[in-house]
């Protein structure tokens, strides 16, 4: 499939070879097959649209420089464009804050977010050095909150206790005090996940983050997930002032189109991309590597 585009472009980077700008005509074919490639990566139809659109302004009439024939210089255009969407906006976490610099979990059930609160609570002691809290909020399954538990154990961040009884809200308030009290530098928090959008979901979430006043929202994405990684994130969006976006799970098969589209759907920057189950499983997104990685 993804040897396949390449192939594909390379015959027609061949039929255009000998002509020095790039043109209505040559252009069609090149986008007609980018444009299966993005939906084939499981891009959303309308973000693969307004992308197309884009690099076809941005490709018309562009003159062709040096040995470059015009559909070589296209896929360097696209290559461009893809990479500079995708990377667009701070990437770095945020802890810009009076300490503890909260940092809220958003997204779906199954997305990643337990385990990757724990990787990313790793990566802020490994790598700057943090004295980092945990709580979960996730009272509708027990099994969550000891899954943080452990997963934070990993991680050899402090975990602040709850129990499904309590009220999520009550939760964080309390382990905000007691990492304020105890001079924490960043208290990450775990939410309630559903498997679909719902109103209580958001209405509750919105309500933490408004007692919590996050220096990052962070929106938990299953890279697996294809199309419906942006219904979902327009849903969160709409609720929540994200800064940022995980993508987990980039480890499984999928192209990872889903990264371009919660990327334009949102229009926060896509902060790390879970590889592996594993606690030390999360990187910085590499965008330059992923636009490759859609492209085939
Ligand atoms: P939550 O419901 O959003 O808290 O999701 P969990 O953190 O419980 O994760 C759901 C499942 O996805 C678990 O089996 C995790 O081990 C797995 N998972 C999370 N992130 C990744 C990842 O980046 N790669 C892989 N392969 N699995 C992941």
């Amino acid at each position: 499939m993804a040897s396949a585009l390449t192939e594909k472009l390379s015959r027609l980077v061949k039929e255009m070879r000998g002509q020095a700008r790039i043109t209505e005509s040559n252009v069609q074919d090149m986008l007609r097959e980018v444009r299966m490639a993005l939906l084939e990566a499981d891009v959303a139809l309308p973000v693969v649209r307004d992308f197309i659109a884009r690099v076809k302004e941005k490709a018309l009439g562009q003159e062709v420089v040096g040995s470059l024939t015009p559909g070589q210089a296209l896929v360097g255009i696209i290559h461009k464009e893809l990479a500079a969407t995708m990377g667009a906006g701070v990437s770095d976490i945020n802890l810009a804050a009076q300490p503890p610099a909260v940092i809220l979990m958003a997204g779906l059930q199954g997305a990643g977010k337990t385990t990757t609160t724990a990787k990313l609570a790793k990566l802020l002691i490994d790598k700057r050095k943090k004295k980092v809290l945990t709580v979960s909020g996730d009272v509708y399954r027990p099994a969550a909150i000891e899954q943080l538990k452990t997963v934070t154990k990993q991680a050899g961040a402090e975990w602040f206790p709850s129990t499904p009884d309590q009220k999520p809200l009550d939760i964080a308030r309390a382990a905000l005090d007691y990492a304020k009290k105890h001079y924490f530098d960043v208290l990450l928090v775990d939410t309630a996940g559903r498997l679909a959008i719902d109103e209580a979901l958001m209405r509750e979430i919105q309500e933490l983050h408004a007692a919590l006043n996050p220096v990052e929202t962070l929106f938990v994405v299953d890279a697996m997930q294809g199309q419906d990684a942006v219904n979902t994130a327009r849903a969160f969006k709409e609720a929540l002032p994200l800064t940022g976006i995980v993508l987990t799970k980039m480890d499984g098969d999928s192209r990872g189109g889903a990264a371009l589209s919660v990327r334009t759907v949102t229009g926060a920057p896509i902060k790390f991309a879970g590889v592996s189950e594993k606690i030390d499983g999360l990187e910085v997104f590499d965008a330059e590597r992923h636009a490759g990685r859609i492209l085939g």
